[in-house]
C-alpha cells in the first residue's frame, strides 16, 4: 500500500501558512534514493547521473541533487539557466536537445556543457553556430521495435530522435575531422520501464555499438549515456525496480563487452528524471464539492493545470484521503478538477473512503513530470511547491502564481495593468 510521507496533522499545520493545492517534496526520500543510485553504479569510476531538469525544473531540487553529486540534463535555454543558477556548469551539464533552436548550442557551449547531438545535420549547424567542441556526444536510434526479455517495449522506428547507425559512423568521422577528440553515445528508447531488464539490455545494445564505432572510426569513446527511462510503480500493487539489480546487470554487460574490447575506462552516465523524483512529491488538494448525477463526482481544488498526466495519458496516480488511511474503500468516485474540459479527472471509478468536504487528498508520485507539465488553461494558476526538509520543517521552494503572473505578458501595454 502507498503511504504518504505527510500526515493529516502535518498538512493541518502547513495549511495555516500555505493554502491548497500545493506540491510537497520529500528531501529525505530524494537524498536517500540519489545515494542508492550512486551506490548501484559505484563499480564504474566515471559514473554520473545528469538529472533530467524537465522532470522537476526547480532550482531548490537541483541544489539538493547537486549536493548528492548529480549534474543536470538540459534541453532548452531556460533549463540551462536554471542549472547555471545553482552552479551546475561545465561537464556537469549534458545538453540533450532535439530540433534545437538557434542560439541554444552557443549558450550550452559557453557553459562548457557536453553537447549531445540529436541529428547528423546538427554537426554542420553546430559548426556554423559556435564550432565543434573537443568532447561531443551523439544520440542513437536503432529503429524498428525494441524488445527485452519480456517482449516489445517501444517503437524507436517511430520516434523522432537520434542518428541511424550509418549516420553515427559517418558523423563520428566528420566530427573528428572537425576537431572533436572525445566521444559519447546516448540513447533513450523506452519510457517508465518497470523491469530490471531495460537498462542492462540498452547497455548491451550501446556497448556493442561502441565496439563497432571504435573499430569503424577509431574514435576515442569516453562515455556511454543510458539516459532516462527507469520507471516507478505508480500502481500500489506494482513491484518497483531494484536499482542494485539494474546496476549489476549493466556491470555484467560492461565486463562482457567493453572490457575485452579495450573500452574498460568508459564512464557510464544516466539522465534519469522520473526515477529520481517521481515518488518524492505529493500534490495535496482539498475536497470542495460533491456531485451526485449519473456518477459520483468528488471536486477538489486542484485541476489538470496542476497535474496533467491523468488527463493527458490516462495515467494512474494513487490517492490517499488523509486521516482516513485505515477507513474501508467503500465509495466509488470520479475525482475531478474545475477545468471546462471533461478529461480533467485525477481518477475515474476510484474506490476511496467516503470523503467529507474539507478532507485533504494526497495524490501520489507527482515529483517528476508533474508540476512541470502544468499550463494555464482556463486562466487557472499554478500552485506553490514546498519542501519537507529532513528536520521536518517546511520550506517554500516556489510560490503560487498570482493573477499578476498570469497577466505579466501584457506588461507592454496598459490593459490589465495591476494597480
Ligand atoms: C525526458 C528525458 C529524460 C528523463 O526521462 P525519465 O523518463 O524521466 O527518466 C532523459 N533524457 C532525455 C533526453 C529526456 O528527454
Amino acid at each position: 500500500m502507498k503511504k504518504p510521507f505527510v500526515t493529516l496533522e502535518k498538512v493541518n499545520e502547513i495549511v495555516n501558512t500555505h493554502s491548497t493545492p500545493f506540491y510537497i517534496y520529500d528531501e529525505k526520500g530524494i537524498r536517500e534514493n540519489a545515494r542508492k543510485l550512486k551506490e548501484a553504479f559505484s563499480w564504474n569510476k566515471g559514473f554520473k547521473e545528469y538529472f533530467a531538469v524537465k522532470a522537476t525544473p526547480n532550482p531548490f531540487i537541483l541544489q539538493i541533487l547537486k549536493e548528492e553529486g548529480c549534474g543536470s540534463d538540459c534541453s532548452s535555454e531556460t533549463e540551462l539557466m536554471i542549472s547555471e543558477a545553482v552552479g551546475i556548469t561545465g561537464s556537469e551539464i549534458m545538453f540533450s536537445s532535439n530540433n534545437t533552436p538557434e542560439g541554444e548550442f552557443t549558450k550550452a557551449k559557453e557553459l562548457g556543457a557536453i553537447i549531445n547531438l540529436d541529428d547528423y545535420t546538427h554537426i554542420d549547424f553546430l559548426k556554423e553556430e559556435c564550432g565543434i567542441p573537443e568532447t561531443i556526444c551523439c544520440r542513437y536510434n536503432p529503429g524498428g521495435v525494441y524488445e527485452v526479455s519480456n517482449g516489445i517495449m517501444d517503437n524507436p522506428g517511430d520516434a523522432k530522435y537520434g542518428f541511424t547507425k550509418q549516420q553515427l559512423i559517418d558523423g563520428y568521422k566528420k566530427l573528428m575531422e572537425l576537431g572533436a577528440k572525445n566521444f559519447g553515445i546516448h540513447s533513450f528508447l523506452v519510457s517508465n520501464t518497470v523491469t530490471n531488464d531495460y537498462y542492462p539490455a540498452l547497455a548491451r545494445t550501446l556497448f556493442e555499438l561502441a565496439v563497432e564505432l571504435k573499430n569503424e572510426t577509431n574514435a576515442n569513446i569516453t562515455f556511454i549515456n543510458l539516459s532516462g527511462g527507469i520507471g516507478i510503480p505508480y500502481l500500489p500493487e506494482e513491484k518497483g525496480n531494484d536499482i542494485m539489480v539494474i546496476g549489476e546487470g549493466v556491470r555484467k554487460a560492461y565486463e562482457e563487452i567493453l572490457v575485452p574490447n579495450g573500452l574498460g575506462d568508459v564512464a557510464i552516465f544516466t539522465e534519469l528524471g522520473r526515477y529520481m523524483l517521481a515518488p518524492y512529491a505529493h500534490l495535496v488538494t482539498k475536497a470542495i464539492h460533491e456531485k451526485h448525477i449519473y456518477k459520483e463526482y468528488l471536486g477538489v481544488d486542484a485541476c489538470a493545470v496542476n497535474l496533467m498526466r491523468p488527463a493527458m495519458y490516462g495515467a494512474y496516480h494513487h490517492i490517499t484521503v488523509l486521516g482516513k488511511e485505515e477507513t474501508p474503500l467503500d465509495t466509488m468516485y470520479d475525482v475531478v478538477g474545475s477545468l471546462c474540459e471533461n478529461n480533467d479527472k485525477f481518477a475515474i471509478d476510484r474506490m476511496l473512503p467516503k470523503v467529507d468536504m474539507g478532507d485533504y487528498l494526497v495524490i501520489h508520485d507527482t515529483g517528476a513530470h508533474g508540476f512541470a507539465m502544468g499550463y494555464n488553461y482556463n486562466g487557472k494558476l499554478k500552485s506553490a511547491e514546498l519542501l519537507l526538509k529532513e528536520d521536518d520543517s517546511v520550506q517554500l521552494i516556489r510560490r503560487a502564481e498570482t493573477p499578476e503572473d498570469y497577466f505579466a505578458t501584457f506588461d507592454f501595454c496598459d490593459i490589465l495593468k495591476q494597480k
